[in-house]
């Protein structure tokens, strides 16, 4: 018989820490602090297993009733308080927790096991009539909520009215005979939403609430949030039933949410939010505003019950020591006592993970390729992200809680609906809400950055901004948010939807307006951290750039050479376009050569300028390479001018350029196609990068090897005669200088034809970089321009898993393979790389480890994210 139920309690457990799989996050932790003699409440976790069959077969697994009614009894045994009694009954809460934290996504029921019968029995049990009552309404709505559909939201007007008509701020404040009043509304709002009583079964309840807990997992959030995450489906939810602890019992009660490190910045300080006489989520719902457990406050844990913080920071520094990572937890105090409720790794910025990795290093929790493995690549990016010029002026029109560290702006939207819409119609947003909550998370992932009026750096804004890398402000009090008319007053300002706003996560401002934004600085954690990755990954990482100025930021960022610098960019700067045109109609060779002849000088200063850049690393040049018709006068542009230039009349021109054009120019006269009708294109390009390398050896004493690449290549003769160009080209230019010069010459490789065919191409070059890119359209056949208006639906669709213009699909990476076994096969010390945006995307770079390419280039700023991606894919390898 399958086991699928789990106890825990009383200092001994069936799971283990290691069950995450089985018993989730929490169950799996819980079964673990048990083990460690930490305080938690007693009760017993149902695996995924049974949530996998649940939906599956339909209905329970065979067995789970049974083994759940014998851990049931267990509890009670443990617990000394019967499930459902009439004097003393117990309570317990029914707990989701699926493989991986998911904050907030699925759903909980606390207090569970409450009824008319009993509820005067555990007010007398308890000596305290109002805690019954409170515990009571609590439970009925969440239970309606989450176990029967019934909108919050009629709850929330019922608790509101009634705070007003006692004239209360805070429900708190609200006296026993008010909640059993409210519970009666409460109750009068679930026949009414549902056409029924609200159950009294305890069992029945539990069953409902676990069969709830079941389903959650397929709500409309979690579904969104795991697509967002990389979740799979299949894994379902474990659910924990669990005694209750009650941190509603009065003034020496409290719960909290708490940090082992500052989240935001990852230093070593106890960080953690909490509230006095309150429940469960009242902490990170932001409903009331929580007060941090230490600092200069006089409202602070620590000074309240400092016994009690004092234990807290005991169990802080164990759980640092047995889990050796930040840890995220949620504790209860009951009448003084501390319990603790759950713990799991803590999400954070990814500064902090940078700077909890470092310091975890030097204080002997880890070792070097443990924290080179904290640190997601994806992460690295955000690292990279401007903040605000200092210097810039700002209108700060409010100041909140600085919850995620960044800058973002954006137009302001009040809801998660618009700022999905705004985004797909290419605008930036920044969400403002009174509060987030988990039916937001598709507009906060949508958004550049979020503000929220309530809620304090534990809320869950806070918490799943920084898990997204998002700027976030949060319980910025000053905004008086009026979500009907779509307005926000602040002091005097109103600020409407689709106004410009500024936030600033680290101070925690909101701005009128946008403001510049300079480059980050990158402290020497940053660089320790990279130091570190770089002693683990094979692959080498170049840039792609086309000017010194991209070459200095790249080398920068640790960037080892320039694996694509397209010469074309080059062509369209100032005066010189009016030389390629005259190159491109010219209608004999000579005219061309004329032509040509004034860009050489211009070219070869280029290249000058990005070989001293790059101070001897290899660059790879790619010769001339998009199709000619981009090059030319547009359809309203006067030829006049240039006709008089070329000494042809305006009509002859006229009917050049109606020549050039083509019907599908990326697919036509492009490339080296280009080079073996007009040679002499190529040649002066030759000239100009040999003959810049040659000037710098002779004159500045460099020592370089460039790399000159032929585009666009689909059959091997194609090279075998352009090879023989670029070749006799570049050594009459380095027989002129009188110099000794190494120089490679290699292809791109951007047609299946080429791959298929590598070992009959290898043979003429001495590299292959792969411009997946291009590889990528001629693949699928898929135009990059026009994929825009299908490829979202494929994807959403599940047609196919990503974007393959920013993820390597893995019919490219076949073929990438192919071409790399074939051209190995007949030449072993071919060298390989790719140039492809791919190049900069972790996933991509996992990839080329595994094919066992040599490099990737990348874009300027993605230099470090492909150094890191390429110690992660190393070190899975281990
Ligand atoms: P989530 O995954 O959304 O954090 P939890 O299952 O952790 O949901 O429950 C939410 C909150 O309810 C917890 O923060 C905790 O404070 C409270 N809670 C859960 N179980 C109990 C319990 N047995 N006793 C007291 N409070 C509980
Ligand atoms: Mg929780
Ligand atoms: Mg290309």
């Amino acid at each position: 018989m399958t086991q699928y139920v789990y106890f825990f309690g009383n200092g001994q457990a069936d799971g283990h820490g290691g069950m995450k799989n089985l018993l989730g996050g929490k169950g799996a932790n819980l079964a673990e602090m048990t083990r460690l003699g930490l305080p938690v409440p007693a009760g017993f976790t149902i695996s995924t297993e049974a949530c996998v069959a649940y939906f599956k077969g339909g209905g329970h697994p065979d067995g789970l009733q049974e083994q759940v009614s014998e851990a049931l009894t267990k509890l009670e045994e443990a617990m000394g308080r019967e499930f459902g009694h009439e004097t003393t009954p117990l309570l317990v809460s029914v707990r989701s927790g699926a493989r991986v934290s998911m904050p907030g996504m699925m759903d909980t029921v606390l207090n569970l096991g409450l009824n008319s019968d009993n509820v005067g029995g555990l007010s007398v049990a308890s000596n305290d009539e109002r805690f019954a009552w409170d515990s009571y309404r609590r439970f009925i709505q969440m239970y309606s909520n989450v176990v029967l559909g019934v909108d919050h939201g009629h709850f929330e007007h019922a608790l509101d009215a009634l705070k007003k008509s006692r004239g209360v701020d805070v429900d708190t404040a609200l006296i026993a005979a008010d909640l059993r009043g409210l519970v009666d509304t409460y109750k009068g709002i679930v026949v009414d939403a549902t056409g029924s009583a609200f159950a009294a079964d305890p069992r029945a309840q539990m069953w409902g609430a676990i069969n709830a807990v079941f389903d959650s997992w397929n709500n409309e959030r979690a579904v969104t949030y795991r697509k967002m995450e990389g979740i799979s489906g299949d894994w379902g939810t474990a659910v924990t039933v669990q005694a209750m602890v009650f941190g509603n019992m009065g003034d020496n009660c409290a719960t909290g949410v708490a940090f082992t490190r500052d989240p935001s910045t990852g230093e070593r300080r106890f960080f953690g939010e909490y509230l006095c006489n309150a429940q469960g989520e009242d902490v990170v719902a932001g409903i009331r505003t929580p007060l941090s457990i230490n600092g200069d406050a006089s409202d602070t844990l620590e000074n309240v019950m400092p016994e009690v913080y004092g234990q807290l920071d005991v169990l802080r520094h164990r759980l640092e020591d047995h889990y050796k990572d930040m840890q995220d937890i949620e504790f209860t105090v009951e009448k003084g006592r501390l319990w603790m409720l759950q713990t799991r790794t803590g999400k954070r910025t990814a500064a902090a993970a940078q700077r909890i990795a470092v310091e975890m290093v030097g204080e002997g929790f880890i070792d070097r390729r443990t924290a080179v493995l904290r640190v997601a690549p994806e992460q690295i990016r955000a690292l990279l992200h401007p903040r605000l010029d200092p210097e810039a002026p700002k209108n700060i029109v409010a100041k909140g809680l600085g919850a995620s560290p960044g800058a973002a702006s954006g137009q302001l939207v009040f809801d998660a609906a618009t700022a999905v819409e705004w985004v797909e119609n290419g605008k930036s947003v920044i969400l403002m809400r009174p509060e987030t909550s988990p039916e937001d998370i598709a507009g906060m992932a949508a958004a550049e950055g979020i503000v929220t009026a309530r809620g304090g750096a534990t809320s869950h804004a806070a918490v799943v901004a920084r898990g997204m890398g998002k700027t976030c402000v949060a319980g910025c009090a000053a905004l008086m948010i009026d979500e009907m008319n779509r307005t926000v007053k602040i002091g005097d300002v109103v600020l409407k939807e689709g106004d410009v706003v500024t936030i600033e996560g680290a101070e925690g401002w909101v701005i009128q307006g946008a403001v510049a934004t300079i480059d980050p600085e990158l402290g020497d954690d940053f660089q320790t951290m990279m130091e570190w990755a770089d002693q683990y990954r094979r692959l080498k990482v170049r840039t792609n750039a086309d000017t010194p100025g991209d070459s200095e930021v790249a080398r920068g960022f640790g960037a080892e050479g320039i694996g694509l610098c397209r010469t074309e960019h080059m062509f369209f700067e100032g005066e010189r376009i009016t030389a390629v045109r005259e190159m491109i109609l010219s209608e004999t060779v000579a005219q061309r050569r004329i032509a040509l002849a004034k860009l050489l000088p211009m070219q070869k200063g280029d290249f000058e300028g990005i070989f001293r850049a790059m101070k001897g690393l290899p660059v790879t040049i790619r010769l001339l390479d998009p199709p000619l018709h981009e090059f030319l006068p547009g359809h309203g542009d006067d030829v006049s001018s240039l006709a008089a230039t070329m000494g042809v009349t305006v009509h002859e021109l006229n009917g050049r350029i109606e020549m050039l054009r083509e019907l599908n120019p990326m697919l036509g006269h492009r490339g080296c196609r280009l080079a073996i009708t007009y040679p002499e294109i190529y040649e002066m390009q030759v000239e100009a990068i040999v003959g810049a390398a040659c000037t710098l050896v002779r004159d500045e004493g460099f020592s370089l090897v460039p790399e000159i690449m032929i585009p666009l290549v689909s059959v091997a003769k194609e090279l075998s005669i352009l090879e023989a160009l670029v070749r006799e080209t570049a050594d009459k230019v380095i027989a002129d200088h009188g110099v000794h010069l190494d120089y490679l010459v290699g292809t791109m490789i951007e047609f299946p034809r080429a791959c298929l065919t590598a070992n009959e191409v290898a043979p003429h070059a001495d590299f292959f970089s792969f411009g997946t890119n291009d590889l990528t359209q001629t693949t699928f056949g898929l135009s990059r321009d026009d994929s825009g208006k299908f490829l979202p639906e494929y994807i959403d669709r599940g047609i196919l898993p990503n974007d393959p213009f920013g993820s390597m699909d893995k019919g490219v990476a076949e073929l990438v393979k192919i071409a790399c076994d074939r051209g190995r096969s007949v030449k072993p010390d071919l060298k390989l790389g790719i140039c492809g945006e791919h190049g900069g995307d972790p996933a991509s770079v996992t990839i080329c480890h595994q094919i066992g390419l040599d490099y990737v280039s990348c874009s300027p700023y993605r230099v470090p994210v492909a150094r890191m991606a390429a110690a992660h894919a190393a070190l899975a390898e281990e």
